[in-house]
């Protein structure tokens, strides 16, 4: 019988991609920093063994601090241009891997194919985006009060940059940092998640090349591999200025705290609890596409996944039955296949979590509308497929005020003005993703205001999920207030300088206080 990972051309890409065995659980990559006991990677895909990668001992951690940190000393001194001539020739690499590494992302992690190679095109895009700011890191210059001086600003890089990363984006976050991180100058430390170390391999390998052709220090990008007591190593280590984590709030506020108590910075990337209000004015047809991608893509395990949907009493029913029935041509199943619209839950371990979610919300008061459950035999023997589900509830619930990383939907009724909906929205800890759907101006407007949405993103007639790289990403609240990828989040990678020159013979001070000798 023909596997999936034969059907889809598993082994060559693994083979593209540097990692040489499939089924056979010996060590692999080329990662020179990891003797420590050997980590399995289990496809949700299909249940089998995809590899196995040797994770990272304390004293392989302290070789890769000593890499990193040497590496750095050269590196800073190369004008930022020139490193991000490096990122371009990376986003190459990554184009030439496109295909190979969207199918590993697709397969170890078990999101769609596409949505595999959309990763890979992220990683893509910020290059790109990296590229071009390497020659704008620019400072601002202001007027001096004393005569003679000149004064202004500039950016430096911070040192070793230490990234924990999460399952569900297991190679665009990374390439999120480490594309701003190398023009801003600084080297990378990579703890990719437990759940996906094939992919960090992968990403490793890639950069590896390009590094040896240009003559580089490896120590420029860095990979560990184990669990969270391998990040701790990193959240604790003085030795790195910044820590950009992430992952679940619960991880971010140890991390956050770790960090916090040596003065260290943080940019962190926690869950979201995100919201779609629908207003009597919203685009039904747009709204039922939006709500459903956002809830069922990647199985509903984005961090900008739709969880709540906020809907005006006058068309709850009309949406209600529209959200129902889309549902109900959902296809699940092996997500290469592209015929198939929702894939597995990363592991049985979230299959739990998801089963928690369900019985709760009914415990809690809720009405299941569209039953969930979990899929078993052919096709389904990962035992982590499970049909995304739709519940009525009320934001009060102690469950809707989680994450559950899971295709679970929930929803919500309004009624009055939309003042009421956003009060809703607002309603929960996390504060990622958010968005409108009306064709009222007044108010997507009021939506966008001040009194709005208290999110990092608020979106207007677009779903809470997926964001482009141009615009800096992240959430406030329990999302943790980081900021990545455009925009000018490319500063927290770096140490501001501010710098007055004084050309003239005498000293004058500021405020105009004397000190005469
Ligand atoms: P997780 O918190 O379980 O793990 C994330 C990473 O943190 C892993 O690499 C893990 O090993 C590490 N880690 C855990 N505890 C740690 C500790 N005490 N010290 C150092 N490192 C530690 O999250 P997950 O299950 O991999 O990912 C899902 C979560 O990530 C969801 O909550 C999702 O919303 C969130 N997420 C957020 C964003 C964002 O941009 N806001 C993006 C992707 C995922």
């Amino acid at each position: 019988m023909i596997t999936i990972a034969q059907q889809f051309g598993m082994t060559e890409a693994l083979q593209q991609l540097g990692i040489h065995t499939i089924n056979e659980g010996t060590s692999t990559g080329q990662n020179h920093f990891s003797n420590g006991e050997l980590l399995e990677s289990f496809s949700p895909v299909d249940g089998q063994l995809i590899a196995t990668v040797k994770t990272s001992t304390i004293v392989d951690y302290e070789k890769v601090m000593q890499t990193a940190t040497e590496a750095f000393q050269s590196f800073r001194t190369m004008p930022a241009p020139q490193r991000g001539e490096i990122v371009r020739q990376f986003g190459e690499k990554l184009r030439k891997n496109k295909e190979a590494l969207g199918k590993l992302v697709s397969y170890e992690m078990g999101k769609s194919l596409q949505e595999g190679y959309g990763e890979v095109q992220e990683m893509i895009d910020i290059c790109d985006f990296a590229v071009g700011l390497s020659r704008q890191l620019h400072g601002l210059t202001m007027h001096s009060e004393r005569p003679g001086h000149r004064m202004y600003e500039q950016y430096h890089p911070l040192g070793v940059v230490g990234i924990i990363s999460a399952f569900n984006f297991p190679v665009a976050v990374w390439a999120w940092n480490t594309a701003l991180a190398w023009i801003s100058g600084d080297v990378c430390v990579w703890k990719p998640s437990e759940k996906t170390p094939l992919c960090g391999v992968a990403c490793q390998n890639i950069i590896a090349q390009v590094i040896k052709e240009n003559n580089l220090p490896e120590g420029i990008s860095c990979l560990i591999n184990g669990d969270y007591t391998v990040g701790a190593l990193m959240t604790n280590d003085k030795r790195i200025p910044l820590i950009s984590a992430t992952g679940s709030t619960r991880m971010g506020k140890i991390v956050a705290q770790a960090v916090a108590s040596r003065l260290g910075k943080s940019l962190l990337e926690l869950g979201g609890n995100n919201a779609i209000i629908v207003t009597p004015d919203a685009d039904i047809k747009m709204t039922v596409i939006g709500a459903v991608f956002g809830a069922v893509g990647t199985a509903g395990q984005r961090c900008t996944s739709t969880r709540r949907l906020i809907i005006h009493e006058s068309i709850y029913e009309k949406v209600k039955d529209a959200i129902v029935s889309a549902y109900g041509q959902l296809k699940i199943g092996n997500p290469l296949d592209q015929n198939n619209h929702v894939g597995p839950l990363i592991d049985l371990h979230a299959v739990e979590m998801y089963k928690n979610a369900l019985s709760k919300v009914v415990a809690e008061g809720g009405k299941v509308l569209v039953e969930g459950g979990v899929l078993s035999g052919e096709g389904y023997e990962s035992g982590c497929y499970v049909k995304p589900a739709i519940a009525e509830a009320d934001n009060s619930f102690e469950i809707v005020q989680h994450e559950t990383f899971a295709p679970v939907l929930y929803l919500l009724r309004y009624s009055g003005t939309v003042e009421n909906a956003i009060q809703l929205q607002n309603g929960v800890a996390q504060g990622l993703s958010s968005a409108i759907m009306t064709n009222n101006l007044r108010e997507a407007e009021l939506f966008l205001s001040v009194v709005g949405s208290d999110c990092g993103i608020a979106n207007v007639n677009i779903g809470t999920s997926g964001a482009e790289i141009g615009g800096a990403f992240g959430g406030e609240k329990e999302t943790g207030g980081g900021r990545e990828s455009g925009s000018d989040a490319w500063k927290i990678y770096m140490r501001r300088q501010t710098n007055t020159i004084n050309y003239t013979t005498s000293l004058p001070l500021a405020q105009g206080i004397k000190f005469d000798l």
